[in-house]
């Protein structure tokens, strides 16, 4: 007996995840926020929990933090799905559309996750490539869109790695134009100059938003991510989705960073700073390219192999950075997050003395 005879095909197949656990000084490789929670904050935050019953279970599906999201964005609360990251929701919603044969189509390159779910579940894999300076191909998805009846279609929007947005029109576009479902995962939509597109749900079913607490919200590590869309749509998506996956202590503390938002916009503020500093540094550096972002993170590219300069940063330096060279399109580039001023200017020491010293 083979146990693997039992599983599915798409699993065996299914390269395991690759985990980055290289410790180092300075880590500017998952496009977390370099800022923590504040520690006054915590500790009220941790108050205020300790007087809350642990023995009881929480609500089957988040109640209060889809309220508080309801107030602020203007949209009914039942368009609100609240989840532990925005990863499963990924999940969630891959699961209430794919089956064996359903259309998906990812624009590339893009976050893997989004066609990891779509073939565990057999989904038929459609790819439309960015152009030479990685923006995306927006005639090239509508033609292929309008060709789709049903299935899904992920567009991650500032997109990772490349960090390019799509347009407004092009969205409006699209959603009239397909028959599929469109899920736009803005993780990253608080570091871009352009706007979100949450209020397009109210007038469009076949539109899905995801957002985080991950990047701007400083939350990667407590797990917080929601869904948005129509309440007819949320309602079909919430049958599928795990009950008590948001943790009570998760979901108190995003409550209580919303009263904050100003703190986090200034944050972002400051990361954007980053951002353009590092890349302007990094431009004049011979034989760099660097990729225009509309998030908290880039690309760039040299004329080394990407783990040539991945290796040496991290082992001359202690810096942490993604290389991404294995990504359709991005052979030789790396990805970068900002990070703290004295982190942004010691990665851009550290390119150079690594561009000098592989004498490029
Ligand atoms: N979507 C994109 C595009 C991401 O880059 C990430 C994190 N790397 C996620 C979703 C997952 O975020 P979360 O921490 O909310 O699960």
């Amino acid at each position: 007996m083979d146990v693997r005879d039992n599983f599915r095909r798409s699993v065996l197949e299914l390269a395991p995840y690759a985990v980055s656990g290289h410790p180092a000084k300075i880590k500017l490789n998952q496009n977390e926020s370099p800022f923590d929670v504040p520690e006054a904050l915590k500790k009220e935050i941790i108050d205020e929990f300790i007087r809350k019953n642990w023995n009881r279970y929480p609500e089957v599906f988040s109640v209060e933090l889809p309220k508080r999201l309801s107030e602020i964005h203007g949209l009914p609360s039942d368009s609100f799905i609240v989840a532990n990251g925005s990863n499963e929701l990924i999940y969630t919603v891959a699961i209430s559309i794919v089956r064996e044969g359903t259309e998906v189509l990812i624009p590339q390159p893009t976050f893997y996750f989004f066609e990891k779910i779509s073939r565990i579940l057999g989904g038929e894999i459609r790819k439309v490539y960015a152009d030479g300076d990685l923006n995306f191909d927006e005639k090239g998805i509508l033609a292929t869109g309008r060709k789709m009846k049903n299935g899904l279609i992920i567009i991650g929007s500032p997109n990772n790695p490349t960090g390019k947005s799509v347009s407004r029109e092009f969205i409006v576009e699209l959603l009239k134009s397909t028959g599929a479902i469109v899920l736009l995962d803005e993780a990253y939509i608080e570091f871009s100059d352009k706007p979100s597109s949450v209020d397009l749900v109210g007038s469009n079913r076949n539109l899905v938003i995801l957002r985080t607490f991950s990047k701007a919200f400083s939350l990667a590590g407590l797990r917080m991510g929601y869904l948005v869309a129509h309440p007819e749509t949320a309602f079909e998506i919430l049958k599928v989705k795990i009950p008590f996956t948001v943790n009570p202590l998760s979901e108190f503390t995003a409550l209580k960073l919303l009263e904050h938002r100003a703190l986090f916009a200034d944050r972002v503020k400051l990361l954007k700073e980053q951002r353009a500093f590092m890349t302007s540094r990094l431009r004049v550096m011979e034989g760099v390219r660097v990729i225009d972002s509309d998030a908290n993170f880039f690309l760039f590219s040299t004329p080394l192999p990407a783990g040539r300069i991945f290796e040496e940063l991290l082992e001359r330096q202690s810096v942490l950075v993604r290389d991404v060279s294995s990504y359709p399109l991005l052979e030789r580039y790396l990805r970068v997050n900002a990070g703290t001023e004295e982190e942004s200017a010691y990665f851009i020491r550290s390119m150079l003395e690594c561009l000098e010293r592989l004498a490029v």
